[in-house]
Formats: structure tokens, sequence, C-alpha cells
């Protein structure tokens, strides 16, 4: 945790402009300040920068928030991690406050690896210009593969010396931890304590996590030593820090230019990468030479839903990496695949093509990647009939996978027209082991589902907590109550301090109402608490501001530490501006600026929501009023719920009268 007074002063520092400006070009109109979105594909520029509020909002795709949320979105970071993100780009000191013992040990053995691969990273850079041995071995290999001083840079490549004691000798020399240099897998400790570097005589190729910490890294044997050597590449052992199902190769660089083109390419080794990286494909990434996992998978997920495999054009190896891609398929992401020419891998095509080259290689011959494995099937089985049912079954396999309805249709479509089979034959193939899926997930569902009941079930005991009535189950009504709710709370952020009326009192002086207080009391009265957790969570801040005596400001809310108070106050402020302003609807009809009939506005809202609110109740009384109709001896309870019944029917028309809302009856 950071204290308190540093978030504070970060908030403070922060300068929307300047934070966005370092991902998004923007220009200057009006006040504002404008420019592409970063977090959704448009050629006009719709997202916009406020200097002077401080926020920055999205007219196509709503977002908005402040730098915090702005660095959590785009780097795809946690909030503490956007937070010292904010702190160094301002050079604020962090000051955390107090963890627990194991929190701490915990931490501190994570930051330690993290510190010892940093100064690994270092030396081994250093062994690349400061040594003999490094320039004429580690630098001439990747000078001789082709990359330039700024791939280098950019993956921040190095070398371990040949010397077997090299590296381990000199990090205790400088003070790390024996104890470090094992968990972070550098250095190798046998039964009887004798110690050496795992990567000697290696060039070094970084592993960086989002932030770009180095978690492990990959060495490559080089070339004079490769005889009798097996395996030329190996990498660092599972770790606190490195798990490498969970990481991918490059994505640290790769990230900005995947959110910007909306695209990632996956190749499979450090090198594809680097030459793609340096001919100006920028956005790639590999799965370092392990199969894709699912996590892998949902790490692309967070920047892009399309991804682009490439394959070297030798069609031995695709076979099985085939099969990874239906993974790919059901996370519900756009699957395709590019062919390399024969005798090409990533590395050596990027080499030999320049960038616009490259991309108009990828244009013409990238396929969807059902379409490219029928065809791929198709050739192989040739006309025998058991083969080709073999290929139906592996085909379905891969379309059940699709989430997306319509997709998984053109899909069948496409897929019967090339295998000449009919569509209705594909499509029932498709449903059937569609449900076998869904069974599963079903299953899956379930299990979680009584997971989750039976941890309710526990709290409920130590809390002794009345159980939340069906209210709760009802998403049409749930979202209901999020428009009302965030429909206030945007009165009371924007106008809560304006007086809507004068009360005389007895002693004929004049009382002020203002916009918060009347909702307040409105609420009040009714015995009325926000049901959305995000509104809820809004107003509950908007009261504790006033009960601290102070006059709440819109940036309150804007720069507010909870990044889910800042992102729906931004968007509840903004959206609605950009409308009003116009004063003018898309049929030319004039609408008057809000302010000039708050009461209007602001009773019609309070008037739905109530309703809102009592129709529900009524519909849960006739819920129960039917359960109740077939027990025995109930009917003094129906009598009781039919009496609420029509308390509620009552209380919808008084608040049409009170609230000056004529009712017209359907
Ligand atoms: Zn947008």
């Amino acid at each position: 945790m950071i204290e308190h007074e540093t978030v504070d002063k970060i908030f403070e520092t922060a300068s929307i402009l300047d934070v966005v400006s370092e991902f998004v070009s923007l220009k200057k109109r009006g006040t504002n300040y404008f420019g592409c979105c970063p977090f959704h594909n448009e050629k006009t520029a719709s997202f916009s920068v406020s200097p002077a509020k401080n926020i920055y909002y999205c007219f196509g795709c709503h977002k908005g928030g402040n730098s915090v949320n702005f660095i959590m979105e785009h780097e795809q970071l946690s909030y503490y991690e956007a937070l010292k993100y904010l702190a160094n780009k301002y050079h604020i000191e962090i000051k955390e406050t107090e963890r627990t013992p194991e929190e701490q040990e915990r931490h501190d053995d994570r930051e330690s690896m993290m510190v010892l691969n940093e100064f690994a990273k270092n030396t081994f850079i250093r062994n690349m210009t400061d040594t003999d041995e490094g320039r004429a071995i580690g630098y001439k290999y990747f000078k001789e593969r082709g990359f330039n001083e700024e791939t280098i840079k950019a993956y921040e490549l190095g070398f371990s010396l040949t010397d077997r004691k090299a590296f381990t000798d000199f990090a205790l020399k400088s003070g790390y931890q024996l104890r470090y240099l094992t968990t972070t897998g550098l250095t190798i400790q046998h039964d009887d304590g004798y110690t050496f570097d795992r990567f000697s005589g290696r060039v070094m190729f970084p592993i960086h996590n989002l932030t770009g910490k180095v978690i492990g890294f990959g060495g490559r044997v080089l070339d004079a030593r490769t005889k009798g050597v097996n395996v030329k590449y190996m990498n660092s052992p599972q770790s606190e820090i490195y798990d490498k199902s969970r990481s991918l190769y490059g994505i640290y660089q790769a990230k900005s230019a995947i959110v910007n083109k909306q695209k990632c390419f996956l190749v499979e080794g450090y090198t594809d990468v680097l030459s793609m990286h340096q001919s100006g494909i920028v956005n790639v990434v590999a799965s370092n030479g392990t199969a894709l996992t699912t996590e892998q998978i949902r790490l692309i997920k967070k920047f892009t839903d399309n991804v682009t495999v490439l394959y070297d054009g030798d069609t031995a190896g695709i076979d099985a990496a085939l099969r990874g891609i239906d993974m790919i398929l059901a996370e519900g992401m756009n699957v395709k695949v590019l062919l390399l020419p024969d005798g090409e891998d990533p590395d050596s095509f990027a080499r030999s093509h320049s960038a616009s080259e490259l991309e108009e290689f990828i244009g013409a011959n990238e396929t969807d990647f059902v379409l490219f494995k029928t065809r791929l099937l198709l050739n192989k089985a040739g006309n025998d009939p058991i083969k080709k049912a073999e290929l139906i079954n592996d085909i379905v396999a891969s379309i059940a996978m699709v989430p997306d309805d319509i997709k998984r249709l053109l899909y069948v479509r496409e897929c019967a027209k090339l295998m000449d089979i009919d569509e209705p034959v594909l499509k029932d193939a498709t449903e059937k082991k569609l449900n076998k899926i869904t069974y599963q997930q079903l299953e899956a569902a379930q299990k979680e589902r009584e997971r989750e009941r039976r941890q309710k079930e526990a709290a409920l005991q130590t809390q002794t907590q009345q159980p939340q009535t069906a209210l709760n189950n009802d998403d049409a009504f749930n979202k209901r109550m999020h428009e009302l709710e965030s429909e206030l709370l945007r009165y009371l952020i924007k106008f809560g301090n304006d007086v809507l009326f004068d009360v005389k009192k007895d002693d004929s002086s004049d009382e002020m109402v203002t916009v918060s207080q009347y909702i307040r009391n409105e609420l009040k009265t009714d015995n009325l608490v926000f049901r959305d957790d995000a509104c809820k969570k809004i107003f509950d801040c908007y009261l504790s501001i006033i009960n601290d005596g102070i006059l709440p400001q819109d940036n309150m809310f804007t720069q507010n530490h909870d990044v889910e108070i800042s992102s729906l106050a931004v968007d509840l402020l903004i959206n609605k501006d950009e409308v009003c302003d116009k004063f003018w609807n898309s049929r030319n009809r004039y609408i008057p600026p809000e302010q000039s009939h708050l009461m209007e506005i602001i009773n019609r809202t309070l008037y739905y929501y109530k309703v809102e609110i009592a129709q529900q109740e009524i519909k849960n009384i006739g819920i129960i009023i039917a359960q109740l109709q077939s027990e025995p001896d109930s009917d003094d309870k129906i009598a009781e719920q039919l009496k609420k019944l029509s308390v509620f029917q009552r209380y919808i028309v008084k608040l049409g009268e009170k609230l000056g809302i004529v009712m017209l009856r359907k």
C-alpha cells in the first residue's frame, strides 16, 4: 500500500495533457485537445482531453477518467502499478504503509529477485561492450544476425561470459545473496554446494513483464559451441516472479503498438520478434517456445481481439500447432494464419523484406484460421472418405469453439462450401458438438455457483445478515437502477449546490433548498438506499463530503482516489454536457439548458426511480402470493401480502400527484 499523502501528491502533480500526450498525438480545439482514441479503432478524433478539468473522455467508446484511470487502461496496469508509474514520471518519492510480516517477506522476495534480475541484465549488457570476449562473441553474433543498435537496446540484449563462475562471483561480490541467485535460476547450486552460472557463454534475451521489469531470461548457446548440444536455448526456471505460461516475449515492447493497430502477431522465437520489430512490425510477441496457453491468450486479449499467427513455410510442424489455435477461438478472438513461403521463417523473411513489402505480403496472404485449417486438411485427406470424415469432425471441433453465434453460422456456411457437404449436415454436427461443450461449461459453472453459495453461507453465518431478496437477480431492473441512480448522481455532482427553491419559514425568513438537500431528503423520506454498487459508492462519498461541511466540487469525484468513482464521474459529467451544450437535438428541436428547468427534470427522474422500485416490489409480492397459494392454511399470509400490494399501488399514484407528474394509463 502506498501512503495516502503520496497518493494525494501523485493526483495533484499528474497533468492529464502531459500523461496522454506521451501516447496520443493531440490537437488543440478551443479549450480542449482532441486526438484519435487509443482504446477503440477510429479515424476521426473523438478522444478529448480537458486540461482545466484534468480529465480525458472519448465520445466514441465513452471511456473517461483522470491520469490514473488513463495509465491503468492504456498500460493495463493495476491501480498500485499505475500510481508507481506516475510517481516515477514526476519523480515523486513513494512512501508505503506497513505490511504484515508475511506480506513483507513475500514482497521482499519478489522485489529482491527483480532487483537481482535488473543487475544481471545490466551486467550482461556491459559484458557485450566492455569485454573482449563479449565484443568478439556476443556482439558479433547479434551483428551477424543483422540486428542494429536500436533493436539491441530496445530488447536489452546482452552476453553472459564463458567463465562458468563469472556472473555468480561478480553478483556475490556486489552484495547480492546466494538465495536469490538460486531462486531466480541465474545460478545453479549442486548438492555439494558447488555453484556455477546457468547461462555461461550465451547471448542473453531478458524477458520483461508488462511494466518492463525483467522477470526471466532466455539464453542462446553460440554456434561455436552448438556441436553436441541439443538444446540451443535455455530459459530461466519457474519462480515466484517468472511463470513462462503467463508471459509473452516482447509484450512490453509491443503493447502500445498492439492497442494502436488492434492486432497482435504471434511468432515462435526470440529472433522472430526481433527481426519483425526491426523491419517495422512492432506489434509482435512470441510464446517463448512453449505451447500457447490460455493465460498467454488472455494477456493478448487485454489489448486486442485480433491475432495473426505466423508459420514457417514447411508444413510439417503445422498440425500440432493448429490444435493450440482452437484455444484462441474459444476466447472469442479473431484468429488469422499467415503461412510464409517455403523455407522461410518469420526471422529470415522479415530480414529479407522491407516493412512495406512485409505489410503487403501479410495483407495479401493472411487467411482466416478456420478456412485455412479446412483447406489444409482437405488437401491432406484427398479422396479418402475415412480421412474426410475425420476432417469434418476436426473442423466441427474448431467451429464449435467460436462463442459468437453469428460468426459460427458464417463459418458453417463457408466450410460446407469448401468441403462440398450440405450446410444443414455441418450445422447439425456443430450444434451437437456445441451442446457437448456447453454441457461441460454448464457443469463447470454449476460447480462455481455451488462454491460461491457455500462461501456466501459461510459469510452469512459470521455476519448473520439478512439474505438479499430476489430483487438483485433481475438484470433488466438492475440496469434501470444503474441508469436512474447515475442520473440522480449527475444532478448531485453538477448542480448539487444550486438553489432549487425558497421555503418561507414560520418566522417568515427564507430558507433556500439546494438540489442536493432536495434529492437527499426525497430519498430519505422513502427510506431508499442506492442499489447499484458503483453509484452507491459515489453517493456515499458525496454524503461524507457534505457531512464534513464542504461544498462538493466535481473534481472531488473526477480526481477521486477510487478509480471506480472517477471513471463513472467523468462519464456522468461529460457525456450529457456535450448533448446539452448544443441546445438543439438532431431533429432541430430546441433543447433548453438543464439549469432552466431543474425542478422538472429532477422530479421526473425521482418519480421514475421510485416507481421502478415500487413496481419491482409489486412483482415480488406477486411471486410470493403465487408460492403461498400452493401452501395449506396460507390465507392469512396471502391477505397480508395483498395489503402490502395495495400500499405500493397507492404509493405509485401518490407519487405522481406529489411530484406533479400526470400519469397516463396505457
Ligand atoms: Zn474511444
